[in-house]
Formats: C-alpha cells, sequence, structure tokens
C-alpha cells in the first residue's frame, strides 16, 4: 500500500501539489464522517501526495442509497439515447480535461506521462463511447411457441438494468479498468459505487467533477475511498442494496469478495491475477518478438495483469533471445513520469516494492541464475525515496520454482528454453492462471493451432495488449469468472425476463 502510518518518516510535501481525495456520494463530494483518513505518497519520490477520506458504513450506505434513488428516478425514465448521449458527454469531457487527469494518474501511480497519455487516459474516456454503440444496436431474442390449441405463443426477452453495481478496482490502471466497469454498466442503465484502490484516488475523485459538468444525475456514479477488509471495500460487497459485484484484482481477494458475495446471493464478475507465458517459435520474426517482449515484460514497470513473467524460447534462438532482451532491458531509463525518456516508473509502493525485492531474493535462493537486475537501481537523491526496482530477468529455475508458479507483478521474466511445440504447449498451460499468453511465430498453422491450445482468456498471435474493446475480456481458471467487453458486458450488466404471451 502506498498507506504509511504517521509514525515513519517521509519526505515533505511538494509545496505546489498537495491533492487531497473526497468521496462523492449523491452528486456531492464529502470527507464522510469517520474521521479517518490515510496519507498517499508519490511511488517516485515518497512525498506526500495528499490525505485520503477513509469510508465506513455510513458512506457506503448513503452512496448505496443515492444509487438506488437515481436508479428509481431521473436515471431510470431516461431512454437509451438520452442516456448514451450524457455517456458520450463523459468521453468528451474527460479529453477535454485530459491534462488533469493524466497529472492525477501520473501522481498517484508514478507511471511515465509517455505511457499514460496513450493508453490510461484515451482507453478511461472510450470507455464509455464503446459501449454506448453496443446499447443503440443490441436486440433481443423472439420465439414463436406452437401450443396444442393451435394459437400459439411469442417468446420475447427484455434486457433491463441489474440495479446498483458495486466496482472494485486495482491502482495498476486505475481510470482505465475502473471506467471498464461503470462504461457498460451506466451505458446498460444501472448506477454504480465505486471502491477505488487506496493507492490511487485522485482519477475517480476527478471523475465525479465530470459526471457533474455534463449533468449526469446525481447518485448514478459514486465513490467510497477506503481499505479492503473490515473497511468501504468489505462494506461495499457485503451490502444488501448491491446488485452485482464487479471486481478486478488479486485472485486471493476475489475469494474474500465471493464470499461476501454469497449474502444474498449476488453475481460477481471478477478479473484476476495472472501468470502469463509468451512463447517463442525459432520461426518467429525476432525483431517483433523482442519488441513485444519488451513492452510485455516491463511496460508499466511489469504491473500488468497480461503481462508476461514466464517466456518460452525454442532452442536454437534461445541464447540470441536472452541476450537481446538483457540488451533491452539495460537500455530501460529511470525518470519521472514527467520527463519524455523515462522508460520506466517505480512501483506502486513500497509495500509492493517489498514484495517484488522477496521474489528477487526467493529467485537466487531457489537456484535461478540472474541475468540482469536483481534489485534496486541506484538513482540520484530526488529518487531515492521511491519504490524502484531493477527490471530483472532470470534463466535456470525449476518449473516449480516460486517465480515461474506465482504472480509476481514486477518488471521482470524467466526465459526458459523448449524443444518442441508440444512441451512449449504444456508448459504453457502449466499453472493454476489462465489470463493471457503471446505466441511468436511466422507460421500460419502453428499460430493458429497453439493458440487453439493455450488455455487462457485472451491469447495474442505476434503481438500483444492489442485490444478491441467489441471482444470478450476475462480469465479462465483462477484468473477470472465472465467475460466483459463488447455484447459480453451484456450478461453481467442485465437482467433479462422472458415474456410469454399467449395467443
Ligand atoms: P487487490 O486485490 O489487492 O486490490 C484490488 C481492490 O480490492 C482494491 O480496491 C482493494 O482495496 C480491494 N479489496 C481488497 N480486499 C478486499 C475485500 N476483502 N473486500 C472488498 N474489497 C477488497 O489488487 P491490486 O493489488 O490492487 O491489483 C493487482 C492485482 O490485480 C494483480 O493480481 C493483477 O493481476 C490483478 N489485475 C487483474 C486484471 C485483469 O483484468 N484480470 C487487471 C488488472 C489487475
Amino acid at each position: 500500500m502506498n498507506v504509511h502510518s504517521l509514525q515513519q518518516p517521509r519526505g515533505e510535501t511538494r509545496a505546489s501539489a498537495r491533492r487531497d481525495a473526497a468521496h462523492f456520494i449523491g452528486g456531492a463530494f464529502t470527507q464522510g464522517t469517520t474521521g479517518k483518513s490515510w496519507e498517499n505518497f508519490s511511488p517516485v519520490d515518497g512525498t506526500l501526495i495528499g490525505r485520503v477520506p477513509e469510508g465506513g458504513r455510513a458512506e457506503v450506505d448513503a452512496a448505496v442509497t443515492a444509487a438506488r434513488a437515481a436508479l428509481n428516478g431521473p436515471w431510470g425514465r431516461m431512454t437509451v439515447t438520452q442516456r448514451t448521449d450524457l455517456l458520450g458527454a463523459v468521453a468528451d469531457e474527460i479529453n477535454r480535461r485530459f491534462d488533469e487527469f493524466l497529472e492525477a494518474e501520473c501522481l498517484d501511480t508514478g507511471k511515465p506521462a509517455s505511457l499514460a497519455s496513450h493508453i490510461d487516459i484515451p482507453r478511461g474516456a472510450a470507455n464509455f463511447k464503446m459501449f454506448t454503440d453496443v446499447v443503440k444496436t443490441i436486440g433481443t431474442e423472439c420465439f414463436e411457441t406452437p401450443t396444442p390449441d393451435g394459437t400459439g405463443a411469442l417468446n420475447y426477452a427484455l434486457r433491463r438494468p441489474r440495479g446498483v453495481i458495486g466496482v472494485i478496482s486495482p491502482w495498476n490502471l486505475p481510470l482505465l479498468l475502473m471506467t471498464w466497469k461503470v462504461g457498460p454498466a451506466l451505458a446498460l442503465g444501472n448506477t454504480v459505487v465505486v471502491k477505488p484502490s487506496e493507492e490511487t484516488p485522485l482519477t475517480a475523485t476527478l471523475l465525479g467533477e465530470v459526471m457533474n459538468t455534463v449533468g449526469i444525475p446525481a447518485g448514478v456514479y459514486n465513490v467510497v475511498h477506503g481499505l479492503g477488509p473490515d473497511s468501504a471495500g468489505e462494506f461495499l460487497t457485503q451490502h444488501p442494496g448491491v446488485n452485482g459485484i464487479t471486481f478486478t484484482g488479486e485472485t486471493r481477494t476475489g475469494e474474500a469478495i465471493m464470499r461476501q458475495a454469497a449474502h444474498g446471493i449476488r453475481p460477481v464478475s471478477f478479473e484476476l491475477g495472472g501468470k502469463n507465458a509468451a512463447l517463442v517459435f525459432a520461426d518467429a520474426d525476432l525483431d517483433k518478438a523482442i519488441e513485444g517482449t519488451m513492452r510485455s515484460v516491463f511496460a508499466n514497470c511489469g504491473q500488468v495483469c497480461l503481462g508476461t513473467e514466464r517466456v518460452y524460447v525454442e532452442r536454437p534462438i534461445f541464447e540470441t533471445f536472452v541476450a537481446r532482451l538483457k540488451a533491452g532491458a539495460e537500455s530501460l531509463r529511470y525518470g519521472r513520469p514527467e520527463d519524455p525518456a523515462t522508460g520506466i516508473g517505480p512501483l506502486i509502493s513500497k509495500e509492493h516494492q517489498g514484495k517484488v525485492l522477496s521474489y528477487y531474493a526467493k529467485a537466487v535462493t531457489e537456484g535461478a541464475t540472474v541475468v540482469t537486475g536483481g534489485g534496486v537501481p541506484e538513482l540520484p537523491a530526488d529518487l531515492s525515496g521511491g519504490s524502484w526496482v531493477q527490471p530483472t530477468i532470470w534463466v535456470g529455475a525449476k518449473d516449480d520454482a516460486a517465480i515461474i508458479r506465482e504472480e509476481i507483478f514486477g518488471p521482470c521474466c524467466h526465459i526458459r528454453p523448449f524443444d518442441t511445440e508440444e512441451e512449449a504447449i504444456r508448459l504453457a498451460n502449466d499453472t493454476p492462471y489462465g489470463l493471457a499468453a503471446a505466441v511468436w511465430t511466422e507460421n500460419l498453422s502453428r499460430a493458429h493451432r497453439v493458440a487453439s491450445k493455450m488455455d487462457v482468456g485472451i491469447c495474442w498471435v505476434n503481438s500483444w495488449f492489442l485490444r478491441d474493446l467489441r471482444t470478450a475480456f476475462g480469465g479462465a481458471k483462477a484468473s477470472g469468472i465472465g467475460r466483459e467487453g463488447g455484447v459480453h458486458s451484456l450478461e453481467f450488466y442485465t437482467e433479462i425476463t422472458n415474456v410469454c404471451v399467449k395467443l
């Protein structure tokens, strides 16, 4: 957590930039009534960004009540066109205030602005536009049913909003992943209560201003800040007024939320952790494979759920691949978000830095060879208070080593040679997770054959992170429950009522 007690020695607040967060409940900003808050520190240099109020049961209750009132009130009475026009305006307003969103996201996460300006913020806006197109064009089914008296019946389906949706989101792509849920939820007529990650409160707060500016009715979009267990996260997912819970985060947290959702039998949609493999065949275009693997391992400092932590390379090109990825890793420049030359930012927090470094240590004790990295970089004094780690590559670990089995969520990968296609497929699928895979080959038949055998929600061939928002997104095995994206979002965000009319 980016959350530190007051006792810990930390840097001073930068004079110009103190940014406090606020809950957004029923269209109004509030600090709530718990009297509790925490300090949000910059992952770049450890300076104080601002304070974040911790919501309790009262704030969650007020937000759910506001969401219910909007559902039964102005939002519920709008036509699809009125609703989608407003959501289009939300997207436009995010783009108009692009620089503010970019600044807020980079403050919280420390990620390079060059990355956030072409992924986080534009996708955050696009998530509001994309689903309005789906909602406006999708129909429902109708069956003509014969009956013994010969007159028949008509069966048709009505899709209705599920209700009040609880959205629990993570810190790695805060605005993008939160709006990936809020966009379809609102487009399909629901209202939401969002509990953003405690690490990254700012863009969710800022979005409240946007909602008010464009005239989204009060209570449609609510934000309650807080932690997970025994705090706003748990209270929201336990709340009987919440009709469905959509969550992105760790598999372990998903298990806790599923238990909480069991009270009242509330449906869940889960996008969870991964331990994703890349398979690089000797017939791959090596330049493409290196470029793609550099991104899939090191982008966002390795804090991407779809990122690659296991790389399997066909033996004839193994040495070359390792040498080239090493050179790429060593060329990444550390720096502040606003510096265009920055190639890699810090991890999200000191706590996460400790977790990643514990895997760096474990890799060595378990017998892996460090090809590059493995520790904390030496940086100028102004960055030394941040949560930096070196981009790291290992070879030679056993297939059951912790760095092969467990999600690390840092800028690191293990590279292992393979000899046959069957072996590569077996190794890639030998994990409890099933989120993503990347296959690198110029052999068309092999590409399709291998992709069809990957036990994952998304398999890229000769690319990585290329996303069409109309496609199904989600994870197999321990990486998730359900799919969202395009028409697949209808499944979770609506209830179907079948109307049977005897003629
Ligand atoms: P996390 O599970 O620690 O936290 C996610 C959210 O859950 C936070 O808002 C947190 O406060 C909340 N939470 C924690 N305990 C809770 C509880 N008991 N009840 C209710 N809410 C609770 O995850 P993180 O560290 O923020 O994010 C990193 C993880 O997210 C990684 O495992 C990554 O793979 C995963 N992730 C998955 C996807 C995907 O699409 N599959 C996308 C991004 C991140």
